[in-house]
Parts: C-alpha cells; sequence; structure tokens
C-alpha cells in the first residue's frame, strides 16, 4: 500500500429535486448509493459517500485508477442515471436536468455533471476537505482559494511554516477561450488577481505547492451553460483541498468563507448574492431559491477509506457570517431586478432575458447622441475592438 496514490472523485448533477430547485429527494440518493455500494462490492472504488447540496445530488468515491478514469466516470453517469429513474417517477422538478447527453461517451466532463479528481500517494494523515456549492458557479471558490493558499492575513502558515513558505502555483482556466496558465505566488500574485477577479471567465482549476508540484486543491470547472449555449441552470462547484502537514490548516481553509462574499447565481443563475457557509441541516434553498451556499465535509483518507465526514460548518462559530450574510441578501433583494444584484449583459446573455430584448428591437428608432460612441468589448479582458 506503501507509495500507492489513491484518486478521490467528487461528482456531482442535478438530476431533479423537490418543490422546485430546492433539494434532492432521499430516494434519490439510496439509487445513487445502490450503484456506488455495488460497484465497492466489485472492487471499482474503495469507499464513497453519497450526499447533497440543495437540489444537487454529490458522488464522493476513494478509488485506485487515476483522475479521468472511464470507468469511475461511467459509474457516476450510470449512479445519475439510476437517481434520474426514481426523479422521473416521483414528478421531481427538473428530473435529469444536468444529464445533458443521452449515451456516456468515456467521460462525464463536458456531459452536465462537474468534476473535481486529484490523485496523491497518502500522507500517514490525510486530511481533507470537500466543498459543495449551491446556487453559483466554479469562479465562486476564486476568492476562498486565494485566500487560502496565498493570503497570509487568512493563513498563517504562509508566514511561519517554512513547508508552505516558497508559496504555491495556481492554475488558471480561461473558460472562454479553453487556454490555461500556471502562475507562481507570492511573486506573481498581482497577475492572479488581475485575472481571476472575473471570476465568470477565469477559474482557478488547480493549486500545487511550489517546492514539490505536490496538488493542494482542485474545482470542478464545467460551466454548464457554455457546454450547452443556452440557460440549463447553474453549475454549483464542488472542491476538493488538502489539510495540515505542509498546507493550510483545516481552520486556515474555513476561515477564507467567514466573509460570505458575493458570487453569481441565486435565482435563475442570474443574480449576485453572498455565498452562505452552512452544515449539511440547512444545505437547501429557500429565499429566492438561495442564497447561495456551501457545505464543507472533512474526510481522512486511510489505505484510500474514506473516514467521515465532519460537518464543518456546522458550528455557531459561523453564526455571525450568516447573519452578516443574510443582512446582504436583504440589501440586494431590494434592487430586484436592478445590477448589480441581476448579472451583468455578458452573463445575461446564456439565461431568457435576449428573447425578451429580440421583441423590442424593431421598436428603437435612431436618437441623436450629440456623439459617435467608439465602442470596447469592455465586458471581456482581451476581445476584438469594434465600432
Ligand atoms: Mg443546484
Amino acid at each position: 500500500m506503501a507509495g500507492q496514490k489513491v484518486t478521490i472523485s467528487v461528482i456531482k448533477a442535478d438530476i431533479g429535486s423537490i418543490a422546485g430547485h430546492h433539494k434532492v429527494h432521499p430516494d434519490t440518493i439510496l439509487a445513487a448509493s445502490r450503484v456506488l455500494a455495488e460497484a465497492k462490492r466489485k472492487g471499482v472504488i474503495k469507499s464513497f459517500y453519497v450526499t447533497h447540496v440543495g437540489d444537487d445530488l454529490q458522488l464522493i468515491m476513494t478509488h485506485f485508477k487515476g483522475v479521468d478514469s472511464p470507468e469511475i466516470h461511467e459509474l457516476a453517469w450510470n449512479a445519475f442515471k439510476e437517481a434520474t429513474k426514481v426523479a422521473k417517477e416521483l414528478g421531481l422538478y427538473a428530473a435529469g436536468q444536468d444529464l445533458l447527453s443521452d449515451a456516456f461517451s468515456g467521460n462525464v466532463r463536458g456531459m452536465g455533471p462537474g468534476v473535481a479528481e486529484m490523485e496523491f500517494v497518502e500522507r500517514p494523515a490525510e486530511p481533507v476537505i470537500v466543498f459543495m456549492a449551491d446556487k453559483t458557479e466554479p469562479g465562486a471558490f476564486n476568492l476562498p482559494l486565494y485566500k487560502i493558499f496565498a493570503d497570509p492575513f487568512n493563513t498563517a502558515g504562509l508566514v511561519i511554516d517554512p513547508r508552505m513558505h516558497d508559496g504555491f502555483v495556481f492554475e488558471v482556466l480561461d473558460v472562454y477561450e479553453g487556454r490555461m496558465v500556471k502562475l507562481n505566488t507570492p511573486e506573481e500574485l498581482y497577475d492572479l488577481l488581475a485575472l481571476i477577479g472575473t471570476p465568470g471567465r477565469y477559474v482557478i482549476k488547480r493549486v500545487y505547492r511550489k517546492s514539490d508540484g505536490e496538488i493542494g486543491a482542485v474545482v470542478s470547472s464545467e460551466r454548464l451553460n457554455l457546454i450547452a449555449g443556452k440557460y440549463v441552470g447553474k453549475d454549483d462547484p464542488v472542491m476538493i483541498v488538502r489539510a495540515q502537514s505542509g498546507f493550510p490548516a483545516v481552520g486556515e481553509i474555513l476561515e477564507a468563507f467567514s466573509f460570505p462574499h458575493l458570487v453569481a447565481g441565486w435565482m435563475r443563475g442570474s443574480h449576485h448574492g453572498p455565498l452562505m457557509p452552512v452544515g449539511l441541516k440547512d444545505a437547501k434553498c429557500t429565499r429566492f431559491d438561495g442564497p447561495p451556499r456551501v457545505v464543507a465535509l472533512g474526510f481522512q483518507i486511510k489505505n484510500g477509506e474514506l473516514i467521515g465526514p465532519a460537518d464543518l460548518f456546522d458550528d455557531v462559530a459561523f453564526d455571525e457570517t450568516r447573519r452578516l450574510a443574510q443582512q446582504v441578501a436583504e440589501y440586494l433583494r431590494r434592487h430586484g431586478p436592478f445590477m448589480p444584484h441581476r448579472l451583468g449583459p455578458e452573463e445575461m446573455e446564456y439565461t431568457t432575458l435576449p428573447k425578451v430584448l429580440e421583441k423590442l428591437k424593431d421598436r428603437f428608432v435612431k436618437a441623436d447622441l450629440g456623439y459617435q460612441p467608439k465602442l470596447k468589448r469592455s465586458e471581456e479582458l482581451t476581445g476584438p475592438e469594434h465600432e
């Protein structure tokens, strides 16, 4: 077993829920669990934990087949298919929503489900935290990841732990153009921030320890609307972070969520709202289908086995964060359909708003502005200028 690499795979999908987009039905969790239990019996996976956050069904699995294993992806796909059958029988809302294709083709990436996987050699004690968010997008983890791995005001270990003192490498994806860049911190902090401050486009995919290249974090980066080319629900990302012994402590990782920063998502995937950390018992969305929430489950991995979980945000220490989140939610809600509560035009392209605007197109008549406007594609950092 020593030196053997273990893989943790977190694969999630919204396959239908009770009462609109509120929460997953327990019978669909059972249906998925049965599929994974059978796979465990056959030795395909070592262990698993099935749960939900809001309307997203979450499969947490450990195995020895590496990332992007067709066998593991097909297993997850089959679990979602079985759960979807139950969702359809029960008439759940949006049954099968995230399964964008009918047939499995070797990898669930690009087919609707969100995927975060990492492979590593187990340390003698291997704490990992699985974060699962509902009513938001993968870029929602940009700000907390920056704080966890690059901000010494959040993570004391960056200053005082010699194993972390060299810093970390951030792998950033441009999800519009399918490009990736690796940036070193602390020396390229400002370049990193110049990108990840646009979380709808630049998504932190992975973080590595600079001194030895060991993986510290991975995020699901699938953006459903960009896969489908239209609005099909929010992406509701998941993230795996390794903790302690050369990585940030569990408390340093959780600390990054003590500020309920604004994220895109919430009602109809079209609004900004605060990301509220909650325990599993509160992992269900109500007010205006939100506010967006995130759950953190802590595990130890031993000989490839998941030990746990610990429901880490189920703690009074996050009560004030939740209270602030609700005050921010109230403040934003008062804006109704106005920005910045409603998302900007480039994100609204993928909602049903363009259909409404199309109707007004022929009603516009020429108006004299007194000047000739010179336009740029200002909503993006790159892109062609046009008149
Ligand atoms: Mg969801």
